[in-house]
């Protein structure tokens, strides 16, 4: 066992003695271990205080951490069968332990007790918090019910878990049901020579010859923003939006609609249990928001401001496609094809033409300076760090005095055996002991193109997005001064919240002053040309008002479903849908379509009355970001208030008041209007 590098908690993790082998060992040995001591700390003779209680516990938390982020980590980006295995059999393990203590009486009893010790009163806020959200966490998995509810709670609980697995199913075989194979080449006008490519390889690969569509996001995508065939956009369009339902070719063959109804029936009785008035009201008990009307006034207001915008988008496309192409009245299908020949002729502008300003050694060193100037943190590269693969560097993070704050990895490249996309992920989280302060570390993971020959990466503007965005997240983590892993860093932040250091972090990569530090030709080290800049930004709000009310209705819908449900008399859903697009929606599709039936992230995913996040933190970094723009956006004042007023205090307190620290006052969704384009000077005029 003294063999196995993931039982060995000092320093970084060993990534390259980590065998798969080593997995299971290390996670049973440290779960046995743990339940022993969960037990012994909360035995009845045990008085509860922070250091008898809560230390040790959050000790055991994190050994388990420690054991289990590397293998996740290198699940993620260094994939083997072998690993694989270990890793699926180890989850079930896991979610069995983690179930196990949501419902532990005793640990509940213990927290109770310190709650209402004369030692909670005299604690400093971070610690208040965590024991708060322990509660409540306690509450919310039905600990407090009484023995009837609590077994219903659990069944409801198991139910709500199957229900959410078939919606996937039933939308999964849908979307494999249904394939069209093209035979003439006239018909693929206008597609991407990519998109051509993919289908034709998925041809081949179903002995097939000609080019192959299916239902699969890529593929529909490609399609109806690029194919000039139109019976061919409408096939792929009404498919794709009849998937799963009561309509379309499989009408009433994977129909979700049974599921759905079932799933806000359960949804809802699972919230009145728990003494809330419905399922909305039981989302935003882990929220920033804090009432449904909240939510509900924030969209609506944010709907009847976009709204007029959002016609003028619409028109715009309309009288396009009329004075250009001679189209009489846009179908469903058109929008998107005509939108996306509008954009190419007002702007005209593609990644690749930006990719030589971007070279990866200019872009990171950059990202840097832009830290540096913001927040006083620089970033040292180290050598010799124990990687999982050599494209792999590792970073110090030293504040002003020179003093450590943490460590990064950042893996930026794309290989076979690593997951696609992009995430910020934690390491190793700060924690203090009696001994000392351990240091968090970080994982800042992407998927660029690597260096083609002696040339350096060159990354297109969106993955400069991307990489800021991501490293918003890790200085979120990293630069934390909180000392107790629950609250520290990004955790304990609610999810309406989480995004704001992330998105905030994009906006430099629009302004001029922070471009010069981050792009230059990879040959000729010229700047990025102006006019090249000002296209740039007037294409980054293209059709802005007709997305923000399409995000806008996804949301309402979402919050409404869940906030009005009535038991005694459910409203159709449909009937709900049709009643926000009455409200807020431009364009109206054709009655058959059942775009409800696919909203995954609401009935399969965890976004349930939780879609409103989304535009809840773009507020939230757009305000933050308009103080930069009043005082310069290198302005180091306000650079210094947010890294003490919101990185460095993590989920230690209530995010709202957070940013009334830093902001004085109240978030306003303006920032938000005028940096996309929907409040401004144009739109004024
Ligand atoms: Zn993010």
């Amino acid at each position: 066992m003294s063999a196995n590098p993931l039982l060995s908690h000092e320093g970084l993790p060993a990534f390259s003695e980590i065998r798969a082998d080593h997995v299971e060992p290390a996670v049973d040995k440290i779960l046995a271990e743990n339940r022993e001591r969960i037990e012994a700390l909360v035995s009845p003779s045990d008085p509860v205080s922070w250091e008898s209680f809560i230390q040790p516990l959050m000790t055991l938390e994190d050994r388990l951490e420690r054991v289990w982020s590397p293998v996740s980590h290198l699940n993620s980006v260094a994939n083997s069968d072998a690993l694989r295995a270990a890793y699926n059999n180890c989850r079930p393990k896991l979610s069995a332990y983690a179930t196990e203590l949501g419902q532990h009486t005793g640990l509940y009893a213990a927290y109770r007790q310190l709650a209402e010790s004369q030692e909670y009163a005299a604690m400093d806020a971070s610690q208040q918090k965590l024991i708060d959200d322990a509660l409540r966490d306690f509450r919310l998995s039905g600990i407090d019910l009484e023995e009837q509810a609590q077994a219903r709670f659990r069944t409801i609980m198991q139910e709500l878990t199957a229900l959410s697995a078939k919606f996937e199913e039933n939308l999964l075989d849908a979307t494999n049901a249904w394939r069209i194979v093209i035979t003439d080449e006239q018909e693929l006008s206008g597609l991407p020579a990519i998109a051509i490519e993919q289908a034709k390889v998925r041809a081949e690969a179903e002995g097939e010859s000609g080019w192959l569509f299916n239902l699969e996001f890529p593929s529909y995508l490609a399609v109806v923003t690029h194919a000039d065939h139109r019976p061919l956009r409408e096939a792929l369009y009404e498919v794709f939006v009849t998937r799963a339902s009561d309509q379309g070719p499989h009408a009433g063959r994977w129909d979700n609609g049974p599921v759905m109804s079932e799933l806000l029936a359960l949804r809802h009785e699972l919230a009145q249990l728990l003494e809330f008035d419905d399922y909305a009201d039981r989302s935003l008990a882990t929220k920033m928001a804090t009432t449904p009307e909240q939510v509900l006034e924030f969209l609506n207001d944010l709907a009847r401001r976009s709204l007029p915008v959002a016609r003028r988008d619409y028109r715009e496309i309309e009288h396009f496609a009329r004075e250009h192409y001679g189209l009489e009245a846009l179908a469903a299908w058109d929008i998107a094809y005509y939108a996306e020949k509008l954009r190419k002729h007002k702007f005209d502008i593609s990644q690749e033409e930006l990719k030589p300003y971007f070279p990866e050694p200019r872009v990171v060193a950059g990202l840097f300076q832009v830290v540096e100037r913001l927040y006083g943190m620089r970033l040292i590269p180290v050598e010799g760090v124990d990687v999982w693969h050599p494209a792999v560097r590792y970073y110090r993070v030293l504040g002003q005095a020179g003093d450590l704050r943490g460590g990064v990895y950042v893996d930026l490249y794309a290989r076979p055996r690593k997951r696609g996309g992009a995430w910020m992920d934690e390491c190793v989280r700060r924690f203090r002991t009696r001994e000392s302060v351990r240091l968090p570390v970080a994982f800042v993971t992407c998927n660029f193109s690597s260096p083609v020959g002696d040339d350096p990466a060159l990354f297109s503007h969106e993955e400069v997005l991307t990489l800021f965005h991501e490293f918003g997240h890790a200085l979120h983590h990293l630069l934390t001064r909180v000392d107790h892993p629950p609250v520290a860093g990004i955790s304990g932040v609610p999810w309406d919240a989480v995004e704001l250091p992330s998105q905030l972090m994009e906006n430099w990569c629009w302004e001029e002053e922070a471009l010069g530090l981050l792009s230059g030709h990879y040959q000729s080290g010229e700047p990025l040309p102006p006019e090249l800049l000002e296209r740039m930004k007037a294409a980054r709000n293209f059709q802005s008002g007709m997305q923000m009310v399409r995000q806008l209705e996804f949301a309402l819908f979402d919050f409404r479903l869940h906030h009005e449900y009535d038991p005694a008399q459910p409203t159709p859903i449909y009937d709900l849908l049709n009643e926000v697009r009455s409200q807020v929606a431009v364009v109206t599709p054709p009655s058959y379509n059942r775009f409800a039936h696919g909203f995954a992230h609401i009935f399969a995913g965890g976004y349930a009355a939780g879609y409103y996040s989304y535009k809840w933190a773009e507020v939230l970094s757009s305000d933050v970001f308009s103080a930069f723009e009043e005082r310069g956006i290198f302005d180091q004042a306000t650079g210094r208030r947010f890294l003490s007023s919101i990185l460095e205090k993590g989920g230690s307190r209530d995010p709202l008041e957070l940013f009334v620290d830093f902001r004085g006052r109240e978030p306003q969704i303006d920032a938000l209007l005028r940096h996309s384009g929907i409040v401004g000077e144009e739109a004024a005029a």
